[in-house]
């Protein structure tokens, strides 16, 4: 039976209880998901299901991330709601491949981890699943392993597995929705060009996930443990002296009241200038470098090539920024005499993070 896959919290329980009901069936698990978004939550989330199924011993195939087709199949529904016609056309295109494979593998029948989702509609999920099944010669198989306690106990398994659980269903658009419901923005979509790893972002969570891996390779004991903390995002930001926008570095936890302030440096002293709005400070590259053990030769160096977030919170804290403070610390080559304008756009909220800690 080929088992399509949507993630390790829905699969390791629902092949336990396929295995016990279907003792005589080979199964095949097919992780075919391209409407995952982003790529590395799509990463994490195969990542997981590879680990559970070399536990339970299933045979793991991955289908294509072929997100393109799955974003022009929903064209025009972005903003339904959860189990409205985007989630329809989702499992459509979902089901269509799975079936496909099935054949193509020889399967006689396919079924779908989702089923055991207390999120989805099952009616919806059977109806989409019988019409491709059909439709590429093979059986749809439904079982339901929510009711009678199953959910409780699905839960209590994915605990106990320490299985990495996701908390968006997966697509950008729902994603979208359930983050402006929660009033927190979509950190999960914030991926800046220079490849830092953010805190409490996707590939932090990929880093530890890996990680443990390796641990449990290595027969290591290890904990995964939540952690609150405030976290930062910056948007989007600029400095503009005498209308010319000046190459700038604009440091994590850097806030402005309304986005946009304008003013002069009241005074300079060793490559640190105090500007008259807003707290702000402003650093010279030369004065970065000096307390950050650093050797950038541009800004453009540094904009692209960030050290890690340690060192800028060393150097906000070198100007008496402590991690409290939420002022903006801003590099530039020269601190400039005369009005200058600065805006920046950016988030600072209450979050919560995974930290990985060995025994
Ligand atoms: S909310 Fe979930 S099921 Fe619905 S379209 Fe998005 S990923 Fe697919």
């Amino acid at each position: 039976m080929l088992v399509h896959i949507c993630c390790s919290v829905d699969s390791h329980f629902f092949l336990q209880r396929l295995r016990e009901d279907f003792p005589n069936e080979r199964l095949t698990g097919f992780f075919y998901d391209p409407n995952i978004h982003p790529y590395s939550e799509y990463r994490l989330r195969l990542l997981d299901v590879e680990r559970s199924c070399k536990k339970l011993g299933v045979e793991l195939i991955e289908g294509p991330y072929d997100y393109k087709v799955w974003l022009k199949a929903v064209e025009g529904f972005e903003n339904e709601p959860e189990k409205g016609a985007r989630c329809e056309i989702c499992f459509d295109r979902r089901f269509e491949i799975s079936a496909k494979k099935a054949r193509e593998l020889g399967e006689k029948r396919m079924t779908t981890t989702l089923l055991v989702s207390p999120k989805k509609s099952q009616e919806q999920l059977v109806r989409t699943g019988e019409r491709f099944a059909e439709e590429y010669g093979v059986e749809f198989v439904y079982v339901d392993y929510r009711s009678g306690g199953g959910t409780q106990l699905q839960q209590r398994i994915s605990k106990e597995e320490r299985l990495y659980r996701q908390d968006y269903c997966g697509c950008l658009y729902g994603l979208t929705q359930q983050r402006s419901q929660q009033q927190m923005p979509a950190d999960e979509l914030y991926s800046p060009v220079c490849g830092n790893i953010l805190l409490g972002s996707i590939e932090e969570r990929l880093k530890i996930y890996e990680r443990r891996m390796e641990l449990e390779e290595e027969g290591r004991d290890y904990r995964i443990f939540r952690q609150k903390f405030l976290n930062y995002r910056l948007r989007f930001g600029w400095v503009k002296h005498k209308k010319r926008v000046l190459s700038s570095y604009i440091l994590p936890y850097s806030t402005l009241k309304r986005r946009y302030t304008k003013g002069r440096v009241d005074f300079a002293e060793e490559g640190v200038g105090w500007f008259n709005r807003e707290e702000i400070r402003l650093i010279t590259l030369e004065h970065y470098n000096r307390v950050s053990g650093c050797g950038y030769g541009s800004l453009r160096e540094l904009i692209f090539a960030p050290p890690p977030l340690k060192t800028d919170m060393a150097v906000r804290e070198s100007v008496g920024m402590g991690p409290w403070d939420l002022s903006a610390l801003i590099v530039l080559q020269d601190i400039p005499e005369g009005n200058m304008e600065i805006f920046i756009e950016s988030e600072t909220y209450p979050d919560v993070r995974e930290k990985l800690v060995v025994l």
